[in-house]
């Protein structure tokens, strides 16, 4: 599969020293292949053209024929059983290729419903594990990440920082699951991508106004470009919760989120298991309290233990914000976006001295 491209996953950073000031050029691939369905559990499912048209293809490059009507493909011992127009057999790996750029796959399972692709998808076996891999343009992907990880409803320079966000993220992580035999998955692991079907106009707007834009640092790196709901007033320095040195995750104060759905939560803890805990860990350390946070299941490691003497057996906890904290605050920064600031005003304000750099690919 994309052996033609397979080596243009390395991502190559060339910088060049340009009249006093360093100048960066990135290449990277514009082709991103999405781990989708693990079919283990998914024995049996249809899929369709939505958009388009699409053609049942080897990978070795020959075609078997057109994708007719809605085909019942079952995964049984090592192949796909497919039943299609000019195509039925059993084969371990076929390609259905869009035959329009514009075209979209329909893919039904009884378990997820009915979710929709861009770009061709890969029916393989990865070390044995039947499995759908999307191969499609990058930025025909980026649309589908905002909607599953931003959501709709928004101001615009919003989705665009977003956009710019989960651009650098995918650039950065292109490897990520090499080992597999794709790039990213479409899980919280690497970004939530549920297809392309709840994409609205908007989305694909902000996606195109930033296309090919990523983040970089000082020394012409792709940035790391880490977010979180809500900060609770204060974002939190890269280093403290990470290893590595990220020296544009700075810890800034940041008000506009206070009022924000994420800014508040409450919990108790009981006494014994608390002062059991600090018991073995130093007491205010940041890694204590990272710790704690993760122990008790909390939304965030920003809170204030008080003690109540008519509930002797707990603890009061008040926290503040959701999320490790580190990077763009997502309400804050919905709440900029709504306020007039533009989308590099956003990303300037969440990432210290970090520069817009537009990728190019061969
Ligand atoms: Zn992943
Ligand atoms: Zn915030």
């Amino acid at each position: 599969m994309g052996r033609a491209i397979k080596w243009m996953n390395f991502l190559l950073l060339f910088l060049s020293i340009a009249s006093g000031s360093l100048s960066a050029q990135i290449w990277a691939q514009d082709i991103i292949r999405v781990g989708l369905l693990d079919l283990n559990d998914i024995p049996s499912f249809r899929c369709q053209s939505a958009l388009g048209s699409h053609e049942w293809m080897l990978p070795n490059g020959q075609v078997l024929g057109p994708l007719d009507g809605m085909p019942t493909i079952t995964s049984q011992a090592g192949s796909f059983q497919i039943n299609s127009g000019e195509f039925s057999g059993h084969t371990p790996y076929v390609i259905l290729r869009p035959k329009t750029h514009d075209a979209r796959l329909r893919i039904v399972t009884e378990a997820l419903g009915y979710r929709q692709y861009p770009g061709a998808i890969h029916f393989i076996h990865v070390r044995g594990t039947p499995r759908l891999i999307m191969e499609s343009a990058m930025e025909n992907y980026l649309p589908g990440v905002l909607a599953a990880e931003v959501g709709k409803g928004h101001a615009m320079p919003f989705y665009e920082a977003h956009a710019v966000i989960s651009r650098s993220y995918a650039v950065q992580s292109i490897d990520r699951h090499r080992m597999d035999g794709y790039d990213l998955c479409d899980q919280v692991h690497c970004q939530v991508f549920k297809g392309t079907s709840t994409v609205n106009d908007t989305l694909h707007l902000a996606c195109q106004t930033t296309r090919s834009l990523v983040l970089i640092d000082r020394i012409g790196r792709v940035a790391t470009a880490a977010f979180h709901s809500n900060c609770g007033g204060q974002t939190r320095n890269g280093h403290d919760v990470w290893n590595g040195q990220m020296p544009y995750l700075q810890s800034i104060e940041d008000t506009t989120c206070s009022n924000a759905p994420h800014a508040r939560w409450q919990r108790t803890v009981p006494r014994q298991e608390w002062d059991e805990f600090w018991s073995v860990h130093a007491v205010d350390s940041i890694q204590g309290i990272l710790n704690a946070r993760h122990k008790f299941h909390w939304p965030s490691a920003s809170f204030k233990i008080t003690y109540d003497p008519s509930i002797p057996d707990v603890y009061q906890v008040d926290g503040r914000g959701f999320g490790h904290g580190v990077g763009l605050c997502q309400e804050g920064a919905m709440q900029r976006a709504l306020t007039g600031s533009s989308a590099w005003e956003i990303l300037q304000n969440y990432y210290t001295g970090v520069r817009l750099l537009r990728y190019s690919h061969p």
